[in-house]
């Protein structure tokens, strides 16, 4: 009999898996076996970070266990396998987010390291006084704190794309904001608090014809869609691996080459350098000039069989899955008194963020907990966007991944009923 690593290796090298059964895909899944408070596991915080397969588990042990050396200056054998494994998964990001080059795919520690190398290379290259950035009101503190630090050592304005009632970015205002003091427009491809997907392709347009560059935030956007940066035309975007089935501590940074070139290096010291000299250094080739230090060799090799879990599995099954469980999450928890859903954008990710009238997120939370049931409740560090726009205290988010079930959702609507009728 096959046991559960066999299967994990079995799913990745099936390139031509079409069926889907969540249970067995659950399987691959070791974590979501257990129990907690007595009650099985019902992980439902995704958009905070998702679970891991056996492939990528057992890629970081047979790191450790195989390959553990230091990449790109060893030359003896055990540094030319890490380093060929760690050069691997970059061409696999490569592939995964569509660059059409490796050196414009940099390993950073996730989306908030990625945002804030652009932030201090770039922003503090073209950004001086008198001039503008824009980022919209739903951006996380990752696209948001960096540009804020910026704006305030550089004496620029930091402009905001509104949202609407229903969680949609109002375009259209682009018009007025950008001026021709824009430096750059960073916006977040999905809402990690609303599940709104922005139309990123249409901002980018708009943005490119005033000239302004455009970062993407696509950290909640890559576990659910195609990322295509060639297809986007964006200049830069950032992803974190550990929300796309993938170790924490690792990420990406996707940047055109040219502006890659014009930008200095964000850190210094080893790897970034091609030749150093007491009175100064000669900085190494892309993406090397932006990767000082030893970086997370391990977690890095373990994207690839995090993005091929993604890939294998497939887009469309991901959505068609995904979705399928967002709306049976909607129409039931729509008939729970004192309900009030936060994001009702038609173009949405399987993220549901709702509040229960005369209660507190963190009370109903702890409730659920008790069930079994993990959701993320608070802010979801996008306070400005809950609390100014939206005038709230927090709300409580669920979030599916392609590994939950239709039976979860329906015990979790339920635990939502039952969590509501103790604390009203
Ligand atoms: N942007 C968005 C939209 C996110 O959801 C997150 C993570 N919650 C981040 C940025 C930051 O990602 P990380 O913490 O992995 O750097």
């Amino acid at each position: 009999m096959m046991n559960k690593d066999d299967k994990a290796v079995e799913f990745i090298r099936d390139s031509t898996v079409k069926s889907f059964n969540v249970h067995e895909l659950r399987d691959l899944f070791p974590i979501l076996g257990q129990h907690v408070n007595d009650k099985p596991l019902v992980y439902l915080d995704n958009a905070a970070t998702t679970q891991k397969p056996f492939s990528v588990i057992r890629s970081l042990e047979s790191f450790y266990e195989r390959f553990n050396s230091n990449v790109h200056r060893a030359l003896y054998t055990l540094g030319e396998e890490a380093t060929q494994a760690f050069e691997d998964s970059r061409e696999k990001a490569r592939q995964f987010i569509n660059a059409s080059s490796r050196s414009e795919v940099i390993f950073t520690r996730g989306t908030t390291e990625s945002v804030n190398l652009v932030a201090s290379s770039f922003g503090e290259t073209v950004v001086n006084a008198g001039d503008n950035v824009i980022v919209s009101q739903m951006e996380h503190h990752s696209n948001l704190v960096p540009w804020q630090i910026l704006c305030e050592k550089r004496n620029a304005e930091l402009r905001f794309i509104p949202v609407d009632s229903n969680g949609n970015l109002k375009i259209d205002s682009l018009d007025d904001l950008i001026s021709e003091r824009t430096r750059l427009l960073s916006v977040t491809y999905v809402s990690n608090s609303l599940g709104t997907i922005n139309p990123v392709k249409k901002i980018i347009e708009k943005a490119h014809s005033r000239g302004v560059p455009v970062m993407i935030d696509a950290a909640q956007a890559a576990p659910h869609l195609k990322i295509d940066v060639a297809d986007t035309d964006c200049d830069f975007l950032a992803l974190s691996g550990h929300k796309v089935y993938g170790p924490t501590g690792i990420g990406i940074l996707y940047g055109k080459e040219n502006l890659l070139e014009m930008m200095p290096p964000y850190q210094s010291g080893g790897e970034m350098i091609k030749e150093v000299k007491f009175s100064g250094a000669l900085y190494n080739e892309l993406p090397y000039k932006f990767e000082a230090g030893t970086p997370n060799i391990a977690d890095a090799v373990a994207l690839k069989p995090a993005f091929e879990f993604v890939e294998n599995t497939g887009f469309d099954m991901i959505s068609e899955h995904e979705n399928s469980l967002l709306l049976l999450a909607t129409e039931l928890l729509k008939d729970v008194e004192g309900i009030r859903i936060i994001g009702t954008s038609k173009e949405k990710v399987s993220v549901l963020s709702f509040v229960i009238s005369g209660t507190h997120p963190y009370d109903a939370g702890a409730l659920l907990d008790q069930m079994g049931i993990a959701v993320r409740t608070g802010f979801h560090c996008t306070q400005p966007l809950l609390q100014e726009v939206y005038g709230l205290n927090g709300t409580i988010r669920a979030s599916f991944a392609i590994y939950n079930t239709a039976d979860e959702v329906t015990y979790f609507a339920d635990c939502v009923r039952r969590a509501r009728n103790m604390l009203a």
